[in-house]
């Protein structure tokens, strides 16, 4: 069986850099989506792909429990890496590994990257996501039509790079000519539903214009994430390779999100700019006195209402702004606010506490929630402190069992 081949990874609208990385190599096809602050989750997903790469030129895998082996390996690369570099601390990666045989394909999977298939025209996912809303869908915690929309919906319960093991996924399955395969990482399956993904894939004939217009619906259903697809084709036929420069989007300039450096000399303080109308004009003088008191004490009072409205305002936008961060007693808290400081300035109300502190959360989650999660309502807060309250007490993912 020969492989079509169209691969396309794009750092999205919204994303300061692309933390997803693939591997279409021979027979050897994979993504792999980065996590980790300050870009660390790019070294992840990277080091993941560079060990499939060579050791898959050492050693082609034969078989599943083989492809399981090289993503073994990259968890031990990518976890003594972070070891012994504090700024990597807590980084890791999913991966969805492919790998084509002569009548079979095998997987080996970690993470909610996904594999599907594209048979007689129905799509099926073939892999299942290592999240915790899947989870909660599975335990019948939570509807599968809520987990869609639900804010921690990329937690996840296993990464390759977090701990010293971890469980990988396989399975084979028998391939038949004109079957078409994806590997795509979140950034896909976040912003375009199945049926979407399922249209493009029916009517884009080239592998490579397959993968392109997936790229596309994602950008323009809002590119919140990295996006990366890459599209197979089982034929007998020719064989069309992917193009090398598949990058998109990284010469153009994004604002980056909590990078005020072009707007701070635009912050004032509530009366700063005004003009204060005191000068020592020598027209002054020429105005009599009980006069010019009535204009200052004007100028006072217009002042001073404008002064209450911005705080009036500031403080109705507040109220209705939440995010999750962590209180002085380092306890997972609900906030009315935002979780940026303006000239020093808090700008929060705390709502309501966790048990949970933020030591008992993963390392890789720790980040995100000391710098605050922002959420669109008070609900979807308490749905992300019950995610995160469930994270604390997962098992697979106790912190103290992290780091020797
Ligand atoms: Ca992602």
């Amino acid at each position: 069986m020969k492989v079509g081949v169209g691969a396309r990874t794009d750092v999205g609208l919204l994303r300061e850099g692309n933390e997803d990385a693939y591997l279409a190599e021979d027979v050897l096809f994979a993504v792999a989506d980065g996590m980790g602050g300050h870009l660390a989750g790019d070294v992840a997903s990277s080091i993941t792909v560079d060990a499939l790469r060579e050791r898959a030129a050492e050693e082609p895998p034969a078989d599943p429990d083989a492809l399981a082996g090289l993503l073994y390996r990259a968890n031990t690369a990518i976890f003594e890496r972070a070891r012994h570099d504090p700024s990597l601390h807590g980084m890791g990666t999913t991966c969805t590994a492919l790998m084509i045989g002569a009548e079979e394909a095998h997987i080996a999977h970690v993470g909610d990257s996904r594999a599907y298939l594209l048979r007689n025209g129905s799509l099926s996912q073939l892999t299942q996501d290592h999240t915790l809303v899947n989870r909660m869908v599975q335990e019948g915690k939570l509807r599968s039509e809520d987990a869609e929309r639900h804010p921690q919906r990329s937690v996840l319960t296993r990464a390759l790079g977090v701990d010293p093991e971890v469980k990988i996924d396989t399975q084979s399955l028998d391939t038949k000519e004109g079957d078409r395969l994806l590997l795509c990482s979140d950034g896909l399956t976040s912003m375009v539903d199945t049926d979407s993904i399922a249209e493009a894939l029916r009517s884009e004939k080239d592998p490579q214009s397959a993968a392109d217009h997936l790229v596309e619906i994602a950008i323009a259903a809002g590119g919140e994430d990295n996006v990366t697809v890459v599209v197979l084709d089982l034929t007998t036929e020719g064989v069309v390779v992917p193009r090398e420069d598949t990058e998109v989007g990284a010469g153009i300039p994004i604002a980056r999100s909590g990078d005020f450096s072009g707007s701070e000399s635009g912050f004032q303080q509530p009366g700063v700019g005004i003009p204060q109308g005191r000068t020592r004009a020598s027209t002054s003088e020429a105005v009599p006195s009980h006069k010019r008191e009535r204009t200052l004490l004007l100028s006072a009072l217009v002042l001073l209402v404008l002064v209450a409205l911005a705080y009036a305002g500031t403080r109705f936008a507040l109220s209705n702004s939440y995010f999750v961060g962590v209180n002085d007693d380092r306890r997972i808290t609900i906030f009315s606010g935002i979780p940026e400081r303006i000239l020093g300035i808090a700008f929060r109300e705390p709502k309501d506490q966790s048990y949970v502190t933020l030591s008992d959360l993963p390392p890789f989650k720790q980040e995100d929630v000391r710098e605050g999660i922002r959420v669109d309502s008070l609900a979807d807060a308490h749905a992300l402190v019950d995610s995160l309250e469930e994270l604390a007490s997962d098992p697979e993912l106790k912190p103290n069992r992290r780091r020797s």
